[in-house]
């Protein structure tokens, strides 16, 4: 037989299978999804098997054979395989950096698995298990834990027996990737071993060592092994006073190895499904029928805040998980919060796995392997657990599917909707987005097969490949959504109010003092930032080898490149007129923090920004602080507008609304009532009703009064007419493609040729060039122009934005235009990067 390989090395020359000869020893061994190393121009490179074929009439003695296996069990399945391909093929990436981005980065080296009995065959004395006439299952039990690269050597041939004992879990399969990951040692408390002894002792004993026998105690009726810090936690005592207890034998502390589990001993709290509202009710039922009809289907959930969207999701997926098929849950990575994370673990306990990039590579493998060996049902993760490997995919959640994180930025520039789209449709799997500002593109698909359904009715197969709308307009048990004002900050200014804050605001954030309530304060970022400028001159710093502001760090002093991670002291005084009137400005979190304190004396704040939540689980460590009431103003940045549910909140305050309104973006108002609403949305979400006060320069604008208004609808009608005319997504597709290279003559040159050469191609292909405005097929190709940030670690850049609609085949063309551009090494002379449906245009 005969492998075909995909060699990492991401490059367009290599981006194709090899052929590599089976050895007769890995014969059985080696699937589709193996991880193989191949001699390849004299090195020997990793590589991924994509198929295996017969010998056929290819000359055997002409193909080398693979060099070695590096997982005997295979980390990919055939289905991840062919989607790696889709990616590749939509995105204009490389086939195997799509292929490993689906792996945890801990499985990148060679990853040596033992096998080990279970239990049940360890019990299993009279030899009844299928596998016992096996000579390799004997060998193992001699043996006791033997590496699975031996019973290769020794048992050639037995693979499919072993596969499959491992697949029924009569063997266990584990995997020491010691060199990379280190295992974790954690104390561990263990109730003794004389509990009668230790019982009467602590009877007999006076109300000395208190804490200690109240230990011992707990270990007595909670004699689950525990660790020594939760330990310690849970009864508010000190690790000493623990191990004192130890030392009187009342209790025992061992050293063991940890799973790294990162939510293990937080003791989640079982919840039962609630019982459905109406609007719940009518939208469960849609869903719960498409999946006993195993049919693929994408839903768009379109349910404003505090409408009870979790609960849609937690029944639909207890219903996935009745019928034996599994759950992805995407949630954005700024919202996977304990919060957000404890609602499911609540409902599924251990069965729920989670992912996100908070977690240290071996506590991801973990997870990943707990997916992988059935030991859990649903994830719960950021963008790439859409990739997560379980073998039947029922259901596929993307909550708050507008956000732009769920688009990655470097290759694979995938966006995780789309993938999870066709994932689904490889699993007969249904796709859920849910939102209550949903993205203009999936709204105009729901609305598109909606029209296409009215107007032929019995729903051809064309009209399902849509998105289905499920409104859920209502919130909750009727809590009515919060009463929104708008603050003209110009009248403010023109009443001689200088401050950040309005006078609406002010008093607002006074009566939540009073009354001891919670507000939330958000500060449109994008379009503030921490930036260095002389008074006198305008002098600003800027990086050296990029044509960008170099960013202020209040806290060391020094100036640094957000691109190229080039720093250098903060100056004294102006470098370039010599004046002192130098000026660092901060965040612009840190000035309003500052400012609240000088307003509001002894105002308990906590602010949330990049700065304060660069340490791992620092995000987690704000938000419980929050509530448990430890402060009275949560303050941040778009991070506080995600997801986050406190019943003490009833103001929600922002502070400049249309900082992010005049981005040269054409998505800008789109993120801007998206923001406005998910903030306004965490208001008033339980008894106490809500109050948001919005400040503003444009009182006026559809974003914001649509925003006001919770009105989405009136914000589409309008957001679509400047799209349209425009010619700008949901209307066309975009790909950008980005040159770079560190000598501009070339760019230009090379990025003149790439328009033409398009513009050529598409032309001999009978593709008209400019949009008609009648829905037709078009592509067109703008550019090449200087990129809005022209220069990059000293590289210069240009960009090509290709617009288009319908099938022109538009990643192909590109594909041909670059190859048509490439030199005998298989590259163009500059470097392209392409970003297919670009979320980010700046
Ligand atoms: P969304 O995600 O749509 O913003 P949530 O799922 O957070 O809304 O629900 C808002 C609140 O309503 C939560 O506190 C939730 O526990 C509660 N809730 C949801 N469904 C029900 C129900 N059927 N009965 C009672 N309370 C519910
Ligand atoms: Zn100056
Ligand atoms: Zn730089």
């Amino acid at each position: 037989m005969i492998a075909r390989v995909i060699v990492d090395v991401p490059t367009r020359a290599t981006d194709r299978p090899f052929d590599y000869s089976i050895p007769a020893e890995m014969e059985g061994w080696v699937e589709i999804g193996s991880r193989v190393g191949v001699p390849f121009g004299g090195r020997v490179l990793q590589g991924f098997v994509i198929g295996i074929a017969p010998f056929a009439d290819i000359d055997v003695k002409r193909l080398k054979p693979i060099a070695e296996l590096l997982d005997h069990i295979p980390p990919l399945s055939p289905d991840l395989v062919e989607l790696a391909q889709w990616i590749s093929e939509k995105y204009c990436c490389p086939w195997t950096t799509a292929l490993q981005v689906m792996i945890p980065a801990a499985l990148k080296g060679k990853a040596d698995s033992v096998v080990t009995l279970s239990e049940e065959a360890l019990e299993d004395e009279a030899g009844l298990l299928l596998e016992d006439a096996e000579p390799w299952f004997q060998y193992i039990r001699q043996h006791g834990e033997v590496r699975l690269a031996l019973l290769q050597e020794r048992f050639p041939g037995a693979a499919a027996g072993i596969k499959a004992a491992i697949q029924r879990g009569t063997l266990l399969e584990e995997v020491s990737i010691r060199d990379r990951l280190k295992v974790r040692k954690v104390l561990t408390v263990f109730p003794p071993e004389n509990e009668a002894a230790v019982l009467a002792e602590l009877a007999a004993s006076s109300s000395r060592a208190a804490k200690q026998q109240e230990a011992a105690r707990y270990m007595l009726e909670n004699p689950e092994p525990i660790s020594l810090a939760a330990l310690a936690q849970a009864l508010s005592t000190t690790t000493g006073t623990i191990r004192g207890a130890a030392e009187k034998g009342w209790l025992s502390i061992r050293e063991t190895e940890q799973r790294r589990d990162p939510y293990a001993g937080r003791g989640f709290k079982r919840t039962e499904p609630l019982p459905l509202t109406e609007g719940q009710q009518a939208v469960y039922d849609e869903i719960a029928e498409t999946l006993d009809n195993e049919a693929s289907r994408v839903f768009l959930l379109h349910g404003v805040t505090g409408s009870g969207k979790t609960e849609v999701y937690l029944q639909a997926i207890a219903r996935c998980l009745e019928d034996e098929r599994q759950a992805i849950v995407l949630v954005p990575e700024i919202a996977l919060t304990p919060q957000m994370v404890e609602r499911f673990k609540g409902r599924f306990g251990d069965a729920v796995a989670v992912m996100h990039s908070r977690l240290s590579n071996g506590e991801r493998y973990d997870e990943w392997r707990k997916i992988r060996e059935g030991r859990a049902e649903v994830v719960v993760g950021a963008r790439s657990a859409v990739f997560a490997p379980f073998k039947r995919v029922g259901l596929i959640i993307i909550d708050e599917e507008h956000e732009s994180s769920y688009k990655q930025e470097e290759s694979p520039k995938y966006h995780a909707r789309d993938v999870a789209v066709q994932r689904a449709k490889q699993h007969h799997a249904i796709v859920i987005l849910g939102s209550a500002t949903p993205s203009l593109e999936s709204f105009a698909a729901a609305s598109a097969s909606r029209s296409q359904q009215e107007s032929q009715a019995g729903a051809s197969s064309s009209a399902k490949r849509g998105a289905t709308l499920l409104p859920m307009p209502e919130r909750v048990a009727g809590r009515p959504l919060p009463k929104v004002h708008l603050i003209d900050m110009r009248d403010e200014l023109k009443g001689g109010n200088r401050s950040m804050f309005s006078r609406q605001l002010h008093e607002a954030l006074l009566l939540r003092l009073e009354r001891g309530e919670q507000s939330v304060l958000l500060l449109n970022r994008r379009g503030y930032s921490t930036f260095v400028m002389c008074r006198s001159c305008g002098y600003t710093a800027q990086c050296p080898h990029c044509d960008i502001s170099l960013t202020y760090h209040q806290k060391s002093k020094v100036l640094r490149c957000h691109y190229c991670g080039h720093s250098e002291q903060a100056p004294e005084k102006c470098p370039s007129c010599e004046s002192e009137h130098i000026r660092f400005f901060g965040t612009g979190t840190q000035r309003v923090e500052e400012e609240l304190a000088k307003l509001f004396p002894g105002i308990r704040v906590i602010r949330m920004d990049v700065d304060t939540t660069t340490e791992k689980g620092s995000h987690e460590k704000w938000l419980t602080m929050f509530g448990d009431r430890q402060a009275d103003v949560l303050l941040g940045t778009q991070m506080v507008a995600k997801g986050l549910d406190f019943p003490y909140v009833t103001l929600v305050g922002v502070i400049a609304a249309d900082t992010s309104l005049h981005l040269p973006d054409f998505r800008a108002a789109e993120k801007t009532f998206q923001l406005l609403t998910q903030v306004a949305g965490r208001a008033g979400r339980h008894e106490l009703p809500g109050e948001v006060i919005v400040q503003t320069y444009n009182p006026e604008h559809y974003a914001i009064t649509s925003a006001q208004h919770h009105d989405y609808s009136a914000f589409v009608q309008e957001e679509l007419k400047h799209r349209r005319f425009m010619a700008y997504p949901p209307f066309c597709r975009l790909i950008l493609v980005t040159l770079s290279h560190e000598q501009l003559a070339l760019l230009i040159s090379e990025g003149e040729k790439l328009a033409s050469t398009l513009r050529d191609l598409a032309r001999a292909a009978g593709i008209k060039s400019s949009d008609d405005g009648d829905g037709s097929r078009f592509i067109d190709i703008l550019g090449p122009v200087a990129s809005p940030i022209p220069r990059m670690k000293d590289r210069y850049r240009f960009q090509c934005m290709i617009k288009y609609r319908g099938n022109v085949g538009a990643a192909d063309l590109l594909k041909q235009a670059i190859s048509l551009l490439s030199g005998s090494n298989g590259q163009p002379p500059v470097t392209m990067s392409v970003d297919v449906d670009p979320q980010v245009i700046l």
